[in-house]
């Protein structure tokens, strides 16, 4: 059975299915089983526990919403359940999980031809291979559409040139999916680990994502064949509907790690005692910021169940996401900075989960399109005018 006992003050868990908890009840345990004993060291240790990738593909984990090649073929909400899960147990495997399942097998999936779909999608879904997706250059984050990674038609091919940085998984995938300049408009590749002119290296001296993969792509005079590019995809449009999939499940996932914390500065606040031997949890400050962390996690809840519900009969849009993106990852960080609060000196140490976690939703805030930038695809969908620039 699972030790962690969920976050649920409104009764939302009468809103789910049998199905829906059941999926989240996996994915709770395999947490609670194979993530926690190990993720401290992995954080400590600047590592990603790449053992845990074979049992993320056995449980359906990978690609989860995709039918077909293997998948799962979940919904969008039993699929935030699961992201929730795996970002209470670290930000760093849901990313893994995110960059797989929605910026690899779904453009694939979305995009590709018929024989890409057959040769990636049965191996990224079961953990046989790694993928990871290079829209981010040195230059350009959040306004990829600046990109100067380019990609020219020469014979039976393309030739890629250009750099790539921030990008999870980078040098452990066997496939990249790289988002180029043509001609013809940006286009996505899949370029495989071993291409001649690709290469790749790690980033380091994270303090934060530190149990997860990141890297720089460097592809020079870098010759893939023809079939090597996905043929639906053309335009930004292509990358940006990749990343609403991401973003859909950070939305979700943000909401695990919150939990996370929320829980641990309770449970302390109840036994911690100061002041005539009472616990800290019976001071009125102490259980403001309580009343605020699960206040504003049950909003974080109903929205990404509202979300979830209009994506799984194919309604949400970018504009959406943007909002759940937004305000529960801004949401995740506030409740990790109150939870290190009420833990006092404890607070910064590894033996809680509190300060791993606010460390992960710093980059959980700047990535997948920062805090900034969702505020303005709001601010157009509101006014109808774009303020990006
Ligand atoms: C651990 C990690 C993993 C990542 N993984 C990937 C990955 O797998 N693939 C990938 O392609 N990328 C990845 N990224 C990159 C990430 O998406 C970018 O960092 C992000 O888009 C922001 O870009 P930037 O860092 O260049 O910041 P910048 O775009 O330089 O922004 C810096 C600041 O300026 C603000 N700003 C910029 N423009 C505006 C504006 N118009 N109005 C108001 N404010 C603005 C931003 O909000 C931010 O506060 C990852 C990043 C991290 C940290």
């Amino acid at each position: 059975m699972s030790r962690f006992p969920g976050v649920d003050y409104l009764m939302i868990d009468s809103q789910f299915s049998e199905q829906e908890l059941m999926v989240r009840q996996t994915a709770r345990q395999f947490v609670d089983e194979r993530v926690l004993p190990l993720i401290r060291d992995c954080f400590r240790e600047g590592r990603f526990p790449a053992e845990l990738i074979p049992e993320l593909g056995r449980l359906g984990f990978l690609g989860a919403t995709l039918p077909g090649y293997g998948c799962a073929g979940m919904s969008h909400v039993e699929y935030g359940l699961i992201m929730q899960e795996l970002e209470r147990g670290d930000s760093g495997l849901r990313s893994f999980v995110s960059v797989q399942s929605a910026l690899v097998m779904y453009p694939i999936f979305t995009y590709g031809s018929e024989e890409q779909k057959q040769r990636w999608l049965p191996r990224l879904q079961s953990g046989e291979a790694i993928g990871c997706f290079g829209l981010t250059e040195p230059g350009f984050g959040s306004n990829p559409a600046g990109m100067l990674t380019r990609a020219r038609h020469d014979g039976a091919g393309w030739i890629l040139d250009g750099e790539k940085t921030w990008i999870t998984n980078g040098s452990v995938a066997g496939v990249a999916l790289v988002w180029a300049r043509t001609e013809d408009g940006i286009r996505g590749f899949l370029v495989e680990k071993g291409t001649p002119g690709f290469s790749s290296s790690d980033l380091h001296g994270k303090l934060s994502m530190r149990a997860s993969v990141t890297s720089s792509l460097s592809f020079s005079e870098c010759r893939v064949p023809e079939s090597a590019m996905l043929p639906g995809a053309k335009g930004l449009k292509g990358p940006l509907a990749c990343l609403t999939q991401a973003r859909f499940g950070i939305g979700w996932g943000v909401i695990g790690a919150a939990m996370d914390c929320y829980e641990t500065a309770r449970s302390y606040a109840v036994l911690r005692k100061q002041f005539d031997d009472r616990p800290i949890a019976s001071h009125q400050l102490v259980q403001e910021k309580l009343a605020h962390m699960i206040t504003e996690i049950t909003k974080a809840q109903l929205l990404a169940l509202h979300v979830g519900r209009l994506g799984d009969k194919g309604k949400f849009d970018p504009a959406h996401i943007s909002m759940l993106k937004r305000n529960n990852a801004a949401m995740a960080l506030d409740c990790a900075r109150l939870s290190r609060d009420l833990l006092g000196a404890n607070g910064i140490m590894d033996e809680y989960p509190v300060m791993r976690h606010l460390c992960n939703l710093e980059t959980v805030k700047t990535y997948e399109g920062t805090d900034h930038i969702h505020a303005l695809v709001i601010g157009e969908r509101v006014t109808g005018v774009a303020a990006y620039k």
